[in-house]
């Protein structure tokens, strides 16, 4: 069921032995470049299956230290080994409801992580906001509570393995014989079957629901932030938790203002005698008009900063500034009369020197 397994390392492009850090970061960088909704070529999405399942090994100790340990080649587990989770949905609805039964285990296993993507406005990620997202995913089955069992009714002992949850198996190799222990493929190790499906999920004990989330949005947060949202993937499998929601962030471009970290930098045009002589303007910040004085003689360039204008810290208490960077227009075309008087501002201003070899 699953695909072979890849290196996870050269999928996200760090090499072996990369830290926590390293390794987040390209994540959220491949994340953002292939998530299906941002990225429409056809081979993004399994692209983006790929990225989330390296990530899912890579991020998490335990399962990074088994992977460093046995590497790509196989788990060295068989299909004991406990499942990587999967990139999408598509892949977990396969298997819960076309009716293979995939390799499951006794043990708790907790439930897949889900990507979200969710896009705000300029003002939002500065002010913050509670957003709403739709999310489908895989839950308990409200009738069975997951168990997949009828209400009422009782699983059986599994005929295949008597409960014990494993088949015994005895071979002949090349050194002799060996007895080989497998998982019972009938109950899937849990000794028990279901001997009255559930009606309402068929046995799965799982159902695929939509769901209307509210995200707290915190202020300060950037393009390509993501959001964790605890608990609220996918449910898990034999008691396990369920997994995470994340949620990758896109803000949209302001029309009047950049960002630059938590500064906002906004740019003033002035012309040459709004410069020269100096000159009042308003200038926007995100709560209201502030009024500037811009002092006779200013160069193109300059920059005047209005402290704790910016957006918010995100992790810590403050805000960033408001950055005018003034541009000094040259007029592109003139009216006569303003020719006649930039002629005449000319020869009262002289000539600048040019050095000899730049003339
Ligand atoms: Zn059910
Ligand atoms: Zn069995």
């Amino acid at each position: 069921m699953r695909q072979e397994k890849q290196d996870y390392y050269a999928v996200l492009g760090v090499p072996r032995g990369a830290g926590e850090e390293e390794i987040k970061k390209a994540y959220r960088k491949l994340a953002f470049k292939y998530h299906p909704d941002l990225n429409k070529e056809p081979t993004a999405s399994e692209h983006f299956k790929e990225i989330n399942q390296a990530y899912e090994v890579l991020s998490d100790p335990e399962k990074k230290a088994k992977y460093d340990r046995w590497g790509q080649a196989d788990a060295g587990w068989g299909r004991g080994f406990e499942g990587f989770g999967f990139g999408g949905l598509g892949d977990l609805f396969d298997a819960f409801f076309s009716g293979t039964t995939t390799t499951t285990r006794r043990a708790a296993q907790r439930g897949a992580d889900i990507q979200a993507h969710l896009t705000i406005t300029f003002e939002e990620a500065a002010q913050g906001v509670e957003h709403g997202v739709e999310v489908q995913r895989v839950e308990n089955c409200s009738q069975c509570f997951g168990s997949g069992s009828h209400p009422g009714s009782q699983p059986e002992q599994c005929p295949v393995c008597s409960g014990a949850g494993q088949v015994r198996r005895a071979q002949e190799g090349l050194f002799g014989r060996f007895v080989s222990v497998s998982t019972c493929e009938r109950c899937g190790g849990e000794g028990k079957v279901i001997a009255e499906p559930c009606s309402q999920c068929n046995g799965t004990g799982k159902q695929k629901v939509t769901r209307q989330l509210t995200v707290g949005v915190p202020a300060g947060v950037e393009d390509g932030t993501q959001l964790r949202l605890s608990g609220e993937g996918h449910s898990g499998s034999h008691d396990g938790p369920p997994g995470n929601l994340y949620i990758l962030l896109s803000v949209q471009p302001h029309p009047l203002f950049r960002r630059e970290g938590d500064d906002l930098v906004y740019q003033l045009a002035l012309n040459f005698a709004q410069a020269s002589l100096g000159h009042k303007v308003k200038i926007p910040t995100m709560d209201g008009k502030q009024e500037l004085k811009i002092p006779p003689g200013t160069q193109s360039g300059r920059e005047f900063v209005f402290k704790g204008k910016g957006v918010p810290h995100l992790h810590d208490r403050g805000k960033g500034d408001l950055v005018v960077q003034v541009s000094v227009l040259t007029p592109s075309s003139l009216t006569k009369e303003q020719r006649r008087l930039l002629e005449k501002l000319a020869d009262t201003l002289g000539t600048p020197e040019i050095p000899a070899e730049e003339a």
